[in-house]
């Protein structure tokens, strides 16, 4: 009989777990399960308190569907990751592990530390078992002719679709019951310790809710998704972001079941759905943080954006923040972030457009608020999100290619419908001035509570083109 560990960390479910599956394996194999909470760290790199409760909430529930299956889930806080692997070695020593299993993330610090671990346990006589498990390819042998990182999305997503055609990944099922774990103690923290901060409706927890979402999605909305997904005011969108983000709910998971929902499976389905499409650009931006772990650090993929002379303007930078700029769909943006920790993806692109292009502010301070705010935050995403929106980015939008909030609005919330939802201070405004309020309220001498616009929109967007050139042509 052996003891198996498995470490978990973003990858919070039982279906199509492959370390858990790999542990599993022997029914002689006795199996415990530790997860090592770094609130510190967290807070050092902007997570936000909605993710940290939804989190909980996860691990909670995680416990209790490991407990089925007799595994006990461990508990363990940490300053930082030095001394999470200190108490790891302490763990394994102390239950006389002989395999740990885990899957690999790919931000800088945790392969250090993952590489850290692998040395020190092995040193220990623990066996150490890392999988690829985040992606749907891993991302060692996803590189062009000349072996380099793919840096333009489409030939990425078509050698990516090359790879699923011939080995169309399986998921693993939940691994059966194991014998009746008689140390059945565990250390877990106490429920006091966690606040319920986000909208336990919009994001119920646990991972069955996480499944159920992806089967109605499949169901009723992924034939609907190219039409309607640039419409903030309908819910045409998985919204499976928080799941994918928290390992609550796999990619290949995702990807398996759209396939499966579609009556005529043929493999052009993968070039043509524009929902599998956008989980492609979660695997790019994935790929690009394995290839340049600097953007692990905030660096831009763009040499020359050191020359872009960024204001640091920070009433601009509030109001922004706030949802305050006077620019309604910007704010109203702003605002569902604020509120819920999630923002439509439309949403995301106008308001970082506009903080980056429009105030002229440097983007890395819209990612570390995102970050701080989102309930889906996730590294490799949100930066790519950002660079992409800045042009800074690999495959990024052109830098003269600049959204216009006040025409963006008028296409996707033609009735304002969803800025009225968010900023309820404009609920009187007829609808064909919604999109510019002022102007209503300048022709009729009706006062209404929100702000001029901060900007002259016109203006901005000639300086920022001069400026973007200008660090283009100096570099
Ligand atoms: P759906 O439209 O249903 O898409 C399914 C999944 O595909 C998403 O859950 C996500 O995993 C992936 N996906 C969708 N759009 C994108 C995209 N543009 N780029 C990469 N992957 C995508 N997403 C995050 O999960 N976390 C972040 O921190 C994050 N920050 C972003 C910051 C900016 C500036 C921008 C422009 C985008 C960011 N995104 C981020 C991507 C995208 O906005 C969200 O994934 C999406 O809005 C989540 O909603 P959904 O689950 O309903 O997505």
């Amino acid at each position: 009989m052996q003891k198996n560990l498995i470490w978990f960390r973003n990858d919070l479910r039982l279906y199509d777990h492959t370390a858990l599956n790999e542990a599993c394996k022997s029914d002689e194999d006795q199996v415990i399960a530790l997860f090592i909470a770094t609130p510190e760290q967290w807070s050092n790199h902007f997570m936000s308190s909605k993710k940290i409760s939804f989190l909980y909430y996860h691990l909670i529930s995680l416990k209790k569907e490991l407990l089925k299956l007799n595994i006990i889930l461990h508990y363990y806080e940490s300053t930082n990751f030095l001394k999470s692997i200190e108490y790891l070695m302490y763990f394994c020593s102390q239950h006389k592990i002989n395999n740990l299993f885990y899957h690999y993330e790919y931000e800088n610090n945790e392969r250090n530390r993952d590489c850290l671990v692998k040395k020190q346990l092995s040193q220990q006589g623990v066996v150490v078992k890392g999988f690829h498990d985040k992606l749907l390819v891993s991302g060692q042998y996803i590189k062009n002719k000349k072996n380099q990182t793919y840096k333009v999305f489409s030939f990425f997503k078509k050698k990516i679709i090359e790879n699923l055609q011939y080995n169309i990944p399986l998921c693993f099922p939940i691994p059966s019951k194991r014998k009746l774990n008689k140390n059945s103690c565990s250390h877990f923290f106490s429920s006091e310790k966690i606040n319920l901060n986000f909208n336990k409706k919009i994001f119920p927890i646990g991972e069955i809710a996480a499944i159920n979402r992806l089967k109605i999605f499949c169901k009723y909305k992924a034939n609907d998704y190219l039409l309607k997904r640039n419409f903030p005011f309908l819910d045409s969108t998985s919204m499976l972001s928080p799941y994918l983000s928290l390992g609550i709910i796999s990619s290949r998971h995702c990807l398996i079941k759209f396939l499966k929902e579609q009556k005529n499976i043929s493999l052009n389905i993968l070039y043509s759905s524009s929902w599998l499409n956008q989980i492609l650009w979660r695997e790019f931006y994935y790929h690009l943080l394995i290839a340049f772990p600097k953007i692990s650090r905030y660096q831009s993929l763009s040499l020359w954006e050191k020359n872009i002379d960024w204001s640091t303007n920070i009433k601009y930078l509030n109001a922004w923040k706030e949802g305050n700029t006077g620019f309604p769909i910007v704010d109203a943006g702003m605002r569902q972030l604020n509120k819920l920790g999630w923002m439509h993806n439309r949403l995301r692109m106008i308001t970082a457009s506009f903080l980056v292009k429009n105030l002229l502010i440097n983007w890395r301070e819209g990612e570390k608020y995102f970050m701080s705010h989102l309930i889906d935050g996730d590294l490799a995403l949100n930066n790519g999100g950002w660079q992409w929106c800045a042009s800074v980015g690999s495959d990024s939008v052109p830098y003269i290619r600049i959204f216009n909030p006040c025409n963006q609005s008028k296409k996707i919330d033609k009735l304002g419908m969803f800025i009225k939802k968010f900023i309820p201070e404009l609920r009187h405004v007829p609808n064909q001035y919604i999109h510019q309020p002022q102007e209503w309220s300048h022709r009729n001498h009706y006062k209404i509570d929100y702000p001029a616009p901060i900007i002259n929109y016109n203006d901005s967007r000639k300086k920022a083109l001069l400026i973007f050139n200008k660090a283009r042509l100096s570099f």
